[in-house]
């Protein structure tokens, strides 16, 4: 049930060597425990005028006494700003858990292959799948299919990617693929856009056995989905975040 909530920002750094993403962790102040499904977000009041910006949860809902968001860090953007500028020990107040992007329960069964998995993100988009897939595997330790394909831009905005590995290598259930729009020369793995590293995984258009989880920017988003049903996914197995 949405609520509102304060917290005391605990930690804050960046993910990338580039400064693009700020990842920063709450404790929970009043009331002290949040229930949440992976793959909600929160609305955080960024002024006095009452302001607000959404951030996906980048947390897992075990740890229900805080939350981690990840703020991708637009120039001059408001949101940005504000937590650019909150310290630890600073109070915030949010409103949530919000959203319906959370993983369909109804059908994940290990036993059934119509829940194979297939999330894909742009950019901050990761965030809230992110979650989803961590849950999945250590929290819920399931054991269908999960692909993941999670398009950047460039080596140098870069994250997570030791924890992906790491994620794959306990769970072989789980493959992910990074694919970079502007890579530089030494970048080995796919490139161009994350509808182009779809074509060349599924050539025969064979996801009708797949859910897919999408979110990213509006207009990736939409083309995305508009990918998967070219690649024979159900329309009501695709559940999508678009982030305005
Ligand atoms: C449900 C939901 C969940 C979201 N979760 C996250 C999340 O987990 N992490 C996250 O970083 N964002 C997330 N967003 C987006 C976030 O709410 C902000 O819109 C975004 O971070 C920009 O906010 P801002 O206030 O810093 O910039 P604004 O003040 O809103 O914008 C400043 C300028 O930057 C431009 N701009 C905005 N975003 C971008 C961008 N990505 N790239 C280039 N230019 C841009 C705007 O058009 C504007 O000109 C989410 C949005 C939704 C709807």
């Amino acid at each position: 049930m949405e609520m509102k909530f304060t917290a005391k920002l605990s930690d804050k750094y960046y993910l990338s060597e580039n400064r693009r993403f700020l990842l920063l962790k709450f404790e929970l102040v009043e009331p002290n425990e949040i229930k949440f499904e992976a793959g909600q977000y929160l609305s955080i009041k960024i002024s006095e005028r009452g302001e607000r910006r959404s951030y996906s949860i980048a947390s897992t809902p075990d740890n229900t006494h805080g939350f981690s968001l990840l703020a991708e860090i637009v120039k001059g953007g408001l949101g940005s700003n504000y937590l650019l500028n909150l310290n630890p020990g600073e109070v915030v107040e949010v409103i949530g858990p919000l959203g319906k992007f959370v993983v369909n329960e109804k059908s994940d069964q290990a036993t059934s292959n119509v829940n194979n998995k297939l999330f894909v993100a742009t950019g901050s988009g990761i965030v809230p799948i992110w979650s989803m897939i961590n849950d999945l595997l250590i929290n819920k330790k399931t054991l269908v299919p999960i692909r993941l394909h999670w398009g950047m831009k460039r080596e140098e905005d870069l994250f997570w990617v030791d924890n992906l590995e790491r994620l794959s290598e306990a769970h072989p259930n789980f493959v992910y693929d990074i694919v970079l729009s502007r890579a530089s020369d030494n970048w080995e793995l796919c490139t161009g856009h994350v509808q182009d590293c779809l074509m060349r995984d599924f050539p025969n258009g064979e996801l009708n056995n797949w859910e897919g989880y999408v979110c990213g920017s509006k207009e990736i988003v939409l083309d995305i989905c508009a990918k998967l049903e070219e690649l024979k996914m159900k329309k009501e197995d695709i559940y999508h975040e678009k982030f305005t």
